[in-house]
């Protein structure tokens, strides 16, 4: 390897001085360059670099000392160590000391060569480890810099991820957002040709000859379009839920009865697929603060998927179990099984273990994610259990107990009263004619009076005709709303005591107190639970029973 020579100035007035010095300095690692004057000195200062002065301090032209200032008052070469040659030891050496800056040295003449050598060997190598140490420097600041032009590039692709990142999560919770309120109106949309098909198996049911396939082809419709009901409820809750408006009707109601009313609901399917359902549970009555609908539901569910991917013969074990401050119940099945790394998954949206397998068996994959949101809802919570595929499920949930309220009466059924009725006269109010018809017949079979109107304003002079007991209002109605037909009523003599029942599609906390506010005095969602706006009209009072009206 190439080593770059160590340069050294040599400056003596005597040629033959110089020559001394270079056969003392006869070294290939030294360069010696000769100056005879002060001026030869400085532009041999100016042309290269030094690693050594070494410096006559008589000189005719100018002393050494003189010289030496002034190669330490200037910057770039005030650094650079100096050796005085002298004839003898003089107070001026002292003069440089103030500059601080670079050594200096002296040797007297006559010179001792191996002194001489000695000094100009330590000098040199103090340069070239100054040398080593400014290319180490250079090599780290390039390192430096690069580092940084790396960082900055860096920080760069990070801010454009980070927009990028943000403006995709913006598109996703939009398309997101869009997909609820999509559902939402799907659902809703779906509902609506449900109420009068509902309405019409009812009639049918009550009309149709006790032929038994017509029966038989009417319990068909009766239990699809439950289904179907159910599913498209169970579409709309995971909507609402998603948009953050679902609430619960919290009461006092015990874990028993939830799995009565749960159990008795599935009890047809139960048979119907050739298994058996054993409940235990503990006698004492564990108290709970629950939507009764809702867990009903939710337990509902868990059977009948125990039922749905079980086999006929299998039995399903109902366990309620009480520990500290809570209750679990657990759905046990002997069916198919769940693979594990599948047990989260399945209670996310639309997630169905096989879904080509699972197809064949129905079902939209929203009931244990709606189950799970419910639970979470209650404070509770939700989890899934299998030893594998083939070997059965189990699904477990836990709920909070409510042990400060006493355990309250078991609650009658409502069952639909037909011989105990009072005859009212009724006015349905919807644009979906098949929806009014279907459920004016339906009160026409129980013996109620009813009469029909498929708009606000025919509404409006409807009621002020036939001045019914009960109005059963729709909401959004051509030429005027279900609001303002009620708010005009209720401004009329004849319409104070007359009982208006809204029926919307929402049934929001804020769709209540509206109706409330334009003067309804109950509130429904479509379809409409017959059995419970049967308890609705028979609570009304009629014209024979009211002395205000005629
Ligand atoms: P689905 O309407 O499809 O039944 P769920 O949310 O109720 O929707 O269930 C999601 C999936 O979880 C089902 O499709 C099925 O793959 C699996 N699953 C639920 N319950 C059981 C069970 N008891 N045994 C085996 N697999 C089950």
């Amino acid at each position: 390897m190439f080593v770059e020579p160590i340069k050294i100035l040599i400056v003596d007035d005597e040629a033959k001085n110089l020559t001394v010095l270079e056969s003392l300095l006869d070294n290939t690692e030294y360069q010696l360059i000769r100056a005879q004057t002060a001026d030869e000195a400085l532009l041999a200062l100016v042309q290269h670099e030094f690693a050594l002065l070494i410096l006559d301090v008589y000189m005719p032209d100018m002393s050494g000392f003189e010289l030496a200032k002034m190669i330490k008052m200037r910057k770039k070469t005030s650094s650079i160590p100096i050796i005085f040659l002298t004839a003898y030891f003089n107070e001026s050496q002292h003069v440089l000391e103030g500059y601080g800056t670079g050594a200096v040295d002296y040797l007297h003449k006559p010179i001792n060569p191996t002194i001489l050598r000695s000094k100009v060997e330590i000098f040199a190598e103090l340069f070239r480890h100054k040398r080593q140490l400014e290319k180490s420097n250079a090599a780290l600041v390039a390192e430096i810099s690069q580092r940084q032009a790396m960082e900055c590039e860096l920080r760069e692709l990070n801010d454009h991820l980070e927009q990028r990142v943000t403006q995709r999560t913006e598109e996703l919770v939009q398309a997101d957002r869009r997909k609820d309120e999509f559902l939402a109106t799907l659902a809703h949309e779906l509902r609506n040709p449900l109420a009068p098909v509902r309405n019409a198996i009812h009639i049918l049911n009550d009309r149709l000859p006790p032929q038994e396939e017509l029966r038989w082809a009417g319990e068909v419709i009766d239990r699809q379009v439950r289904h179907m009901i159910r599913l498209v409820d169970d579409l709309m809750d995971m909507s609402r839920i998603n948009q953050g408006k679902i609430e619960l009707k919290r009461e006092p109601v015990t874990i028993q009865q939830i799995v009565q009313l749960a159990v008795e609901s599935c009890t047809p399917l139960i048979e119907e697929c050739g298994q058996t359902l054993r409940v235990v549970q503990p006698e004492q009555l564990l108290m709970l603060n629950a939507d009764v609908t809702r867990l009903t539901q939710i337990v509902l569910n868990l059977i009948n998927n125990a039922a749905k991917f079980s086999k006929p013969g299998n039995e399903i074990v109902i366990e309620v179990e009480h520990a500290e401050r809570a209750v679990s119940v657990c759905v046990r099945d002997q069916g198919i099984g769940i693979p594990r790394e599948k047990l989260n998954l399945i209670f996310e949206m639309f997630a169905q273990v096989e879904a080509t397998l699972e197809r064949t068996r129905g079902g939209l994959g929203i009931g244990l994610s709606l189950a799970k949101r419910l639970v979470e809802l209650h404070g509770g919570s939700i989890r899934a259990d299998s030893p594998g595929l083939g070997l059965g499920s189990s699904f477990t949930i836990e709920l909070p107990l409510d042990s400060e309220r006493a355990v309250p009466e078991d609650k009658p059924h409502s069952p639909m009263a037909l011989d105990s009725i009072t005859v009212k006269r009724i006015l349905i109010v919807d644009d979906n004619e098949d929806a009014a018809r279907t459920l004016s017949m339906l009160l026409g079979c129980i013996g109620h009076e009813t009469f029909l109107a498929f708009d606000g304003a025919a509404a409006l002079e409807m009621a002020g005709r036939t001045q019914p007991d009960i109005i059963l209002l729709d909401i959004g109605l051509p030429k005027m709303n279900g609001y303002d037909v009620a708010k005009s009523i209720r401004q009329e003599a004849w319409g104070q005591s007359m009982v208006l029942i809204a029926m919307t599609g929402w049934g929001q906390e804020q769709d209540r107190e509206r109706a409330h506010a334009a003067g309804f005095d109950h509130h429904t969602t479509k379809p409409v639970e017959i059995s419970y706006l049967l308890g609705l009209i028979d609570k009304a009072p009629s014209a024979v029973e009211c002395a205000s009206r005629p």
